[in-house]
């Protein structure tokens, strides 16, 4: 993967003003009629402190800028950056956070207009915003073409280890993939079938593969248009590991509502009418675990089952335990993924999960993205 430039190219940064790009788009409680939301995890402002923290000790007057939700180009207060902005104060004490970017219907149209009205008084720009990297958002591409620009820590570190997979895995390397659909990751699914030595796949994904090996899928979700294309991935020369058994959730319950009822069974790889699977079983949890115990590096995006449901969390927590317990070096990608490698207490023992959902796959798949190009073509 091409280098990015990073924040000591940018030379001498004393009483210099750098504008700097984060992803504050922290998740907010509250904030009903009259009441302001709360931060309800600040995760992303802390991982942007390094960068924060090194611009300030060498003397940079910093203006930082978020989008924050999904506000449609207009102010809207339930969006404001303000409980954001004091949060900051606490952290990064003299950081200047500008209102949310997409209060402006420029961020998203990427206007050269914006950009130039967002760089104007600046010296130099940082971008840290891995999650929003993939956007050529104006905020993102736009500052480069009149500033000296760098990757900020966070960002630099996320090309490193997602373009180390790329470029030089240790083997055998292990992609594991789940989450909803199938469609969504076609893109990166071809792309990892080209550098991988195995493919296990679980979560509602899996059922689009085992419909295309003949099985029957009962009521699990399975994506009819996509089976063609799933046989002729399993016909191809990559190994691709599919759940064996599966836990399963009979008619009329409801997946993340126990208290809706509904059977629960371990079925083989057939689930019958009427019935969901919902998590891959534990012969394939143990099996998966093995396959992510004998890797070199493994890849991991997409949960096994409906983990936010304690009684279809099984599968996911095996592969989380799994990936705590490797030697391989261990990535995780993808915003459910990182939620529920916190929930089983194993997020400290990966060597990396990604702060970018889409980013961090976009990435593994193209090499590249419209942020990081953008600073390469920076003045
Ligand atoms: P990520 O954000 O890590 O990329 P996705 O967004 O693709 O992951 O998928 C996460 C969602 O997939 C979770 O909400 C989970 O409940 C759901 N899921 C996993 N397995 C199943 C299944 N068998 N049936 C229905 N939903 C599933
Ligand atoms: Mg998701």
């Amino acid at each position: 993967m091409l280098p990015v430039p990073l924040l000591e190219d940018l030379g001498p940064l004393e009483g210099r003003s750098v504008l700097v790009r984060v992803d504050f788009n922290v998740p907010l409680a509250g904030g009903g009629p009259g009441t302001t939301a709360e931060i309800a995890d600040d995760l992303r402002i802390r991982a942007a402190l390094p960068t924060l923290r090194w611009l300030l000790a060498r003397g940079a007057i910093i203006t930082a800028c978020t989008h924050l939700g999904r506000p449609k180009g207009q102010p809207d207060p339930r969006y404001s950056v303000q409980p954001v902005r004091q949060r900051l104060a606490e952290l990064a004490p003299g950081v200047e956070l500008l209102e949310n970017l997409r209060f402006e219907p420029g961020e998203t149209a990427n206007d050269p207009g914006l950009a130039e009205r967002l760089v104007a008084g600046h010296d130099a720009y940082v971008n840290d915003a891995f999650g929003a990297s993939h956007r050529a958002h104006a905020s993102i591409v736009g500052p480069p073409r009149w500033l000296p620009s760098a990757a900020g820590r966070l960002l630099a570190r996320e090309v490193e280890v997602l373009g180390g997979l790329r470029d030089a895995p240790r083997r055998p390397f292990v992609a594991v993939l789940g989450g909803a659909k199938v469609s969504d990751k076609l893109g990166v699914i071809d792309a990892l079938l080209e550098m991988v030595d195995a493919l296990v796949i679980g979560g509602a994904m899996c059922f689009t593969f085992l419909k295309a090996r003949g099985h029957r899928v009962g009521a699990s979700l399975c994506e009819e248009s996509m089976v063609g294309h799933c046989r002729e991935l399993l016909d191809g020369p990559t190994p691709i590991h599919l759940p064996y058994d599966l836990t399963a959730l009979g008619p009329g319950g409801v997946p993340g509502d126990p208290g809706a009822g509904g059977d629960v069974l371990q079925v083989r790889a057939d689930v019958p009418d009427g019935w969901m699977g919902v998590d891959i079983g534990p012969g394939s949890a143990a099996q998966f675990g093995d396959v992510i115990h004998e890797a070199g590096t493994v890849f991991w995006n997409g949960p096994m089952g409906v983990f936010e449901d304690p009684r279809f969390g099984g599968g996911t927590g095996a592969v989380a335990a799994a990936m705590a317990e490797t030697r391989a070096m261990t990535v995780v990608g993808g915003g459910d993924s990182a939620a529920a490698a916190r929930r089983f207490g194993v997020d400290r023992d990966m060597d990396h999960v990604s702060t970018g959902g889409g980013a961090s796959l976009e990435l593994i798949e193209k090499g590249d993205l419209p942020g990081l190009t953008a600073l390469r073509r920076a003045t």
